[in-house]
C-alpha cells in the first residue's frame, strides 16, 4: 500500500509532466471505489489547468487554482500513471478514471465511456488512475476544508507537530502499541505497515510495546528515525513490495534496504539474530528481537 514515500514518489514523478497542463477530457469507467467516483467529477475538470502537485501524508493533490484540487488516494492498490500524449490510451481492466491533458487533437463524435483509446493525438498525454483492489479515491474539493485532509494529523517533518514531546503526551490518553499510535493518521500523516516497522527497528522499540511504556528518550529516536527512514525511502524512491509504480512506471529501490519488513526468519543485518514475525490485526509486524526492546 502507497505510504508517504511511494505518495511522494508519484508526486516528483508527475509533476514536471502534468503542472502547466490543462485537463481536456475526462473518461470516467468506473465509480465503485472506496468512496464512490463522484458524479461531477468530469464537470470539475475539464477545462481544470494544474497549477502544482502537493502531497499531504498519503495524499495526492492537483492544485487546479481557487481553492480546489484534484485529490487522491491509493488505497491498497492503487495508481496514477502518466501515459505519453504520442499514443492513445487503451484501457485496462481497472483504470477507473481517464484524464487526456492539453492537446489539440479533438475527436468528434466521441462517447463517454467507450472503449476505444482515448488521449489520442499530439497533446501532452494523459493521467490514468488504475486501481485492481478499489480501496483508492479520487475527488475535487477544497484542501482547507476537506474533512478527509483536516482530520489529518502533522507531517512528519513538521517539527513542531510532530516531535518527542507530542508522541510522550499521547502515554497518558492511550492503551495502544507504539505501532498503532504511529500508524495512527490522527498522530502523524503518511505511515503504513512498511514504514512503521522499519522505524520502529531503527529506534529499538519492539511494535507490541504499549504506548504507555515508552520512555520519552525512546520518544525521540522513534521521532529521529521516522525522519530519517521517510527521507531514506523517499531517496530510493519508495518500496515496491508488490506492485507499487511511480508515475511513469518504474518500481522503488528501497524494498532492497528493508532491515525487517518482510524479512521473518532472515538475520539481522546489525546483529545477526533471527528476525521475528508477529500478527496483529491482520498486519504483520517484523522486529528483531536483540536490537529491539
Ligand atoms: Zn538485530
Amino acid at each position: 500500500m502507497p505510504e508517504l514515500p511511494e505518495v511522494e514518489t508519484v508526486r516528483r514523478s508527475l509533476a514536471p509532466l502534468v503542472v502547466g497542463r490543462t485537463i481536456e477530457d475526462v473518461v470516467v469507467r468506473c465509480r465503485k471505489l472506496r468512496r464512490p467516483v463522484p458524479r461531477d467529477l468530469a464537470a470539475r475538470l475539464v477545462g481544470q489547468t494544474i497549477c502544482a502537485a502537493h502531497r499531504r501524508g498519503k495524499y495526492l493533490l492537483f492544485d487546479l487554482g481557487g481553492g480546489r484540487s484534484w485529490i487522491f488516494h491509493f488505497g491498497m492498490s492503487g495508481r496514477l500513471l502518466h501515459v505519453d500524449g504520442s499514443r492513445a490510451v487503451e484501457p485496462g481492466k481497472h483504470d477507473h478514471v481517464i484524464a487526456r491533458l492539453e492537446g489539440k487533437a479533438k475527436r468528434k463524435g466521441a462517447r463517454k465511456g467507450a472503449t476505444e483509446g482515448v488521449g489520442a493525438g499530439r497533446g501532452a498525454g494523459a493521467l490514468v488512475f488504475n486501481d485492481p483492489r478499489r480501496f483508492g479515491l479520487t475527488l475535487v474539493d477544497d484542501p482547507a476544508s476537506c474533512p478527509l485532509l483536516t482530520e489529518l494529523g502533522p507531517e512528519p517533518f513538521d517539527q513542531a507537530g510532530f516531535n518527542a514531546d507530542r508522541l510522550a503526551e499521547l502515554r497518558r490518553r492511550t492503551n495502544r502499541t507504539v505501532k498503532d499510535v504511529l500508524m495512527d493518521q490522527h498522530v502523524v500523516a503518511g505511515l503504513g505497515n512498511i514504514y512503521v516497522n522499519e522505524i520502529l527497528f531503527q529506534a529499538g522499540v519492539r511494535p507490541r510495546r504499549r504506548m504507555t511504556r515508552v520512555k520519552l528518550p525512546e520518544c525521540e529516536r522513534i521521532v529521529d528515525a521516522t525522519r530519517a527512514v521517510l527521507r531514506e525511502a523517499i531517496e530510493h524512491r519508495g518500496s515496491t513490495v508488490a506492485d507499487f509504480l511511480d508515475g511513469i512506471g518504474r518500481k522503488g529501490g528501497y524494498q532492497w534496504r528493508h532491515q525487517v519488513y518482510d524479512r521473518a526468519g532472515q538475520p539481522c543485518q546489525t546483529c545477526g539474530a533471527t528476525i521475528k514475525a508477529v500478527v496483529v490485526a491482520q498486519r504483520s509486524s517484523f522486529y528483531c528481537p536483540h536490537c529491539q526492546v
